[in-house]
């Protein structure tokens, strides 16, 4: 397909430090749009300015957005290209840009992402800890019952998870994190990344927290928090698991949809339990 086409809303992903990042592709893309939505004109006037593109800027951020979308969906209409950019990174993680895809597709239009770099994705492939399964938390809600809640279900979850927050809010996290992980839980903090004073500290919350009490956090921070160690499996007792198993199947379910649901609950393996049912009791 050529690019830019008529009548697509192109995401780019622009740099969350280093300039360099950007692609040639993004670059291509961003001269060649017929008008850049972006959340701050002047930023991104100038990110524009230094690459010698000269563009047709509409703002779009989250006090404005619910009119510009219309507007934007009638410039796709008339056969406009459109590329949404934010401050930094992807638009629609932790930035606007969610609600225009929603409704550019539920339009029937075309969205085309030019991927680009992420604070939290980069804060998590450079942290050591397990990237192969991972939940993004964004800005926790700033306090109350929200917070609480999913500051405690963060405690529980046995994936390695990617906040961001604010550097004036830093401590306050890492001491709210303490109280639900425990001061020994494996945090990395990714501090100005891809930036000239980028900054990896950890290895624990304990040590984060030492660390930032005494030096004062400053730029742009990404907090990448190990999981909870995994729950231990209820011992193997072979006479309630079969009769568990044997109580889901009264319920409904096959023998092997039994053992899997049983194994998700359990910890224990699903062919073990599939075997289980099975075997004559002893
Ligand atoms: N859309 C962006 C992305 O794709 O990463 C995120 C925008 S969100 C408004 C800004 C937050 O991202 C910051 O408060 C910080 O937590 C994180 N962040 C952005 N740039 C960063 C950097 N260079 N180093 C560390 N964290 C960064």
């Amino acid at each position: 397909m050529k690019e830019p086409s008529p009548g697509v809303l192109y995401l780019v992903g622009t740099p969350i430090g280093h300039r360099g990042d950007l692609s040639p592709r993004a670059q291509q893309l961003l001269a060649a749009v017929d008008r850049v939505a972006c959340e701050d004109t002047r930023h991104s006037g100038l990110l524009l300015h230094g690459l010698g593109i000269q563009q047709k800027l509409i703002s779009f951020h989250q006090h404005n957005q619910q009119q510009r979308i219309p507007e934007l969906l009638q410039a796709l209409d008339d056969g406009e290209a459109v590329a949404l950019i934010s401050d930094a990174g992807l638009p629609g993680i932790s930035d606007p840009g969610e609600e225009l895809v929603a409704a550019t597709r539920a339009a029937g239009r075309t969205v085309i992402c030019i991927p680009g770099p992420c604070a939290a994705t980069t804060a998590l492939v450079s942290s050591g800890l397990p990237s192969g399964r991972f939940c993004f938390e964004g800005f926790l809600p700033a306090k109350g019952r929200e917070r609480q809640q999913r500051l405690a279900a963060i405690g529980q979850e046995e994936r390695t998870s990617v906040l961001y927050e604010a550097p004036h809010r830093l401590l306050q996290l890492l001491k709210e994190l303490i109280e639900h992980c425990g001061a020994e839980r494996p945090v990395q903090v990714a501090r100005e990344l891809t930036k000239r004073h980028e900054q990896h500290v950890g290895p624990t919350l304990a040590a984060a927290l030492q660390h930032f009490s005494t030096c004062k956090p400053q730029g742009e921070c990404t907090v990448v928090l190990g999981g909870a160690p995994a729950s231990e499996p209820e011992a193997w007792d072979a006479d309630a698991l079969r009769a568990q198993l044997q109580q889901l199947q009264a319920g409904g379910l096959s023998a092997s949809d039994a053992a899997r649901e049983l194994a998700s609950r359990s910890g224990h393996s699903r062919r073990e339990l599939y075997a289980l049912l099975h075997s004559a009791a002893d």
